[in-house]
């Protein structure tokens, strides 16, 4: 009989990590459904400068519950766990073996734990995912065993992985051809994947604050179980997922694992965003920018936009705030790397050209930071990735030049003559015809920009209680202070309404709900009633049939 078991994320946002078996025999298709980490787990045991040891491997992880005691890690931690604690390995417990994971989006809290797995395991993602996780990858500083995602860092087989990616399976994707009436991407269900006489898994798009993301329609022996990631409908592509909800309706699903994050407390209004002058929030993106809109035409000094690096809808707002307010939005290389790298997999395809990123647009220009020398040297630049970005934005094809050609043309390009890379002090001298895309974590810039009198600070990313915010608001309310700043938090939830995903229910009409990715799984059951099953942590379900 098929079951499933939330190894964790039952009632926490995010952490999510399923187990799914077609049965219980040793061949039956085992399949993994994201493998994120716990933002709740991991806040009670430590913090920013108490984090897990890196070099103890999997310990702390396995001990404090950040990940399950199963036997299905990578070769080489397992070994050092065997080695150094081997009563601990003991405690592990064969699942058997583990034929698949798939990824719904490139949120930390979906994937943030992958890395860990058996590097045997084959991941599964939509194009558009894997390019994030590729584009981050690439782009982060830490390069820990907790951070590889796509090429599994210290993983034995790395070369291979490198080379093939046969880690990393992008799902198969009919796409429409691009019509300038209609958004195209990406259109319907994946090609399914199957595990032959166990089960299949078939992908269906959804729209989130992540680009690629996606549900999972699993069809086992007898039944269907929906998966359905995190979503909204109130998204610039929030037909995607009504679309998909439609067909999966169409299906009769017998089972429904839905996310729940919008369902709160009483109390969970009450005492929010004490960082921010003034704060709204929207059920909707072009609300988001219609204020962003009011705010900025007010603000006569330097605007500051903060917003998830992921969140590429929420960049097209700004892009679009900023041209209509005739001020130039500058980003880092690292997002406008990831821009590229969506766009290549496909993000936005079949979009109109006005409603889409554009990055050759010159009211789009890079914000370079100061290097490890302390001032712009080429040699501060480091990575091939960042590099090829500043040529593009410079007007150069990065493959005109060799890596000494690349280096000294990057050279030329740092000392502020183009137009296209700009540093602190070409944003200081001319506050007032930027808007600059910066987070939190770059806070420390404004002690090179000095905000002059009328700045704005606009904080326009996850809610403070949401899967995404590890942030201190108390301290970035001390820099705003510090510098004089006005602030203002605007904001659209990457996640569904209550109303919306009580409507899912109602449509997808399954004979059991389980709720999952949420604090107030007991909202389901008060409205469903007997349908609806609240799991506990590492709990095994069967699906009956
Ligand atoms: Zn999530
Ligand atoms: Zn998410």
């Amino acid at each position: 009989m098929a079951r499933f078991t939330m190894l964790d994320g039952a009632t926490t946002i995010g952490g999510t990590k399923l187990l799914f078996e077609a049965g219980a025999s040793p061949e039956s298709a085992r399949l993994l459904f994201d493998f994120g980490l716990n933002y709740a787990t991991m806040g009670t045991y430590f913090e920013e400068f108490l984090t897990p040891r890196t070099s103890a491997g999997l310990t702390d992880y396995l001990t404090t519950g950040l990940l399950p005691k199963l036997g299905f890690y990578r070769s080489d931690l397992t070994t050092l766990l065997q080695k150094m604690q081997p009563e601990l390995a003991a405690q592990l417990t064969d699942p058997g073996h583990v034929d698949a994971c798939f990824i719904t989006h490139a949120h930390v809290d979906h994937t943030g734990s992958i890395s860990f797995l058996d590097e045997t395991i084959p991941l599964y993602a939509t194009p558009v995912t894997a390019a994030v996780l590729r584009a981050i990858q690439e782009t982060q500083f830490s390069t820990g065993p907790e951070n590889g995602v796509t090429k599994f860092i210290l993983r034995p087989n790395l070369g291979a992985n490198q080379k093939g990616r046969r880690d990393l399976v992008d799902l198969d994707f009919p796409m429409k051809p691009p019509d300038s009436q209609t958004t195209a991407f990406p259109v319907g269900p994946s090609v399914p994947v199957e595990f032959p006489g166990c089960c299949q898994v078939t992908a269906y798009p959804v729209d989130h604050s992540v680009p690629g993301a996606c549900a999972y329609l699993i069809e086992y022996d007898g039944g269907k179980l929906v998966y359905t990631g995190d979503l909204r409908f109130h998204g610039r592509m929030g037909r995607v997922t009504a679309d998909t909800i439609a067909r999966l309706a169409a299906l009769h699903p017998d089972a429904l694992l839905i996310e729940g994050t919008n369902l709160r407390g009483d109390d969970a209004f009450a005492a929010r965003e004490p960082a921010f002058h003034r704060s709204s929030q929207f059920w909707s993106e072009q609300e988001v920018e219609g204020e962003a809109l009011k705010e900025v035409h007010r603000a006569h000094g330097l605007v500051i936009a903060d917003f998830g690096m992921k969140d590429l809808d929420r960049l097209m707002t700004f892009q679009s705030v900023a041209k209509k307010t005739g001020r130039k939005l500058a980003i880092l290389p690292r997002d406008a790397y990831i821009v590229r790298l969506a766009q290549e997999a496909g993000y936005q395809d079949g979009c109109p050209e006005e409603s889409k990123i554009n990055l050759q647009d010159p009211g789009v220009v890079l914000y370079i930071k100061r290097g490890g020398s302390g001032t712009y040297d080429t040699e501060d630049i480091e990575k091939d990735w960042a590099r090829s970005t500043i040529l593009r934005f410079a007007g150069w094809a990065p493959d005109s030049f060799d890596v000494a050609g690349k280096r000294e043309k990057v050279g030329q390009l740092l000392d502020g003559s183009c137009p296209r890379v700009v540093r602190a002090a070409e944003v200081t001298a001319h506050q007032s015809d930027y808007l600059l895309s910066l987070g939190y974590w770059d806070i420390q810039e404004l002690c090179d920009l000095h905000p002059s009198e009328g700045s704005l600070y606009i904080h326009s990313s996850a809610e403070a209680f949401s899967e995404e915010m590890s942030w201190d608001q108390k301290r970035l309310a001390e820099w705003l202070s510090l510098t004089g700043m006005d602030s203002v938090h605007i904001h659209a939830s990457g996640h569904a309404r209550p109303e919306d995903l009580f409507r899912i229910v109602e449509q997808l009409a399954p004979r059991r709900v389980y709720p999952i990715h949420t604090e107030h799984p007991e909202q389901y059951a008060e409205k469903f009633k007997d349908i609806v099953s609240l799991l506990r942590y590492g709990q095994t379900v069967l699906l009956d049939q």
